[in-house]
């Protein structure tokens, strides 16, 4: 398990995920303006717009350029650089980082090596906790506060246990040790994050498995959210008994590709696949 308190040393090397303006530049924080003030490294998608962005806000730093097709080469150089205690930001063309744009395989990576990885906000606890999760942000849903009712709260979670995407919850901390009972019973021991008190004195997150977290969550405070990894059990279902699915819907009067679409669903199989399938058959 990956149990990081951001600030109980600020002087340590971080890795810093700093959102910039999707438009207007004066909706940059004071906050951001000191991080990036005072890092050693700016990494950006494009030296060259991001170089415009930052000479705007007085910003003047060593910038490297880590982008999609560069990852590979520029993540070691980033290591290495937290390794001789440097403080490092990362930053995209616009927006947050991560979120359909590069970073995704750095904080990886830097979570692997035990650095902190630190989110500046944007003004919204989910985004801040998922970029910083180590879990996928390719796709995501997110579903704020599950239900209070133990019952109800196991029918929603069952309802996503067959969703492969991260699923992001907002919880209130005298729930988050039955909620996290349930989200084993239901999701199994999946890999998450429980994200606490972002961007305050005693922000935290702890990263590992449900069970993991479970043992260590008695008695934690403050506001909290928690980044669950999506389903990424391989369907056992076969390409016969999805193709037999589709001919039922079919012989009920669903059009064939509709029928193939509705069968696949949940399987490995893709609606083209099952159709071609259909087709030997007629
Ligand atoms: N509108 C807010 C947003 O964009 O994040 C969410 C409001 S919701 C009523 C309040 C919940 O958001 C909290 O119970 C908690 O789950 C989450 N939350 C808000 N601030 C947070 C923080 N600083 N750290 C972790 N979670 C937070």
């Amino acid at each position: 398990m990956n149990r990081q308190k951001s600030f109980q040393n600020e002087e340590a090397p971080a890795l810093y995920l700093v959102p910039t303006p999707i438009g207007n530049r004066f909706e940059v924080s004071e906050r951001t303006l000191a991080v990036l003030n005072g890092v050693d490294v700016i990494a950006c998608e494009d030296t060259r717009n991001s170089g415009q962005l930052l000479k705007s806000l007085g910003i003047s730093k060593p910038l490297i350029s880590h982008h999609e097709f560069n990852a590979a080469s520029s993540v070691p150089g980033i290591i290495q650089l937290l390794d001789q205690g440097k403080k490092v930001a990362i930053i995209s063309d616009a927006g947050y980082p991560l979120i359909s744009d590069p970073g995704a395989m750095l904080v990886q990576e830097v979570i692997k090596e035990d650095y902190p990885v630190i989110s500046i906000s944007g003004p919204n606890a989910a985004l801040d906790a998922l970029v910083a999760s180590g879990l996928s942000t390719q796709h995501y849903l997110y579903y704020g506060f599950l239900d209070s009712k133990p019952s109800k709260r196991k029918k929603e979670l069952q309802s996503l246990k067959a969703f492969p995407w991260t699923l992001i919850f907002y919880e209130a901390p005298h729930r988050i040790q039955e909620t996290l009972e349930d989200i084993l019973e239901e999701l199994g021991d999946r890999k998450i994050c429980l994200a606490r008190e972002l961007t305050k004195l005693h922000e935290e997150y702890l990263r590992g498995t449900v069970s993991e977290i479970l043992a260590v969550c008695e008695g934690l405070k403050g506001e909290m959210v928690l980044v669950v990894e999506g389903n990424t059990e391989k369907s056992t279902v076969t390409l016969e008994e999805v193709t037999q699915k589709a001919m039922q819907l079919a012989s009920e009067g669903l059009k064939p590709k509709q029928a193939a679409a509705a069968a696949c669903e949940g399987s490995d199989f893709s609606k083209n696949e099952v159709y071609a399938e259909m087709m030997k058959r007629k």
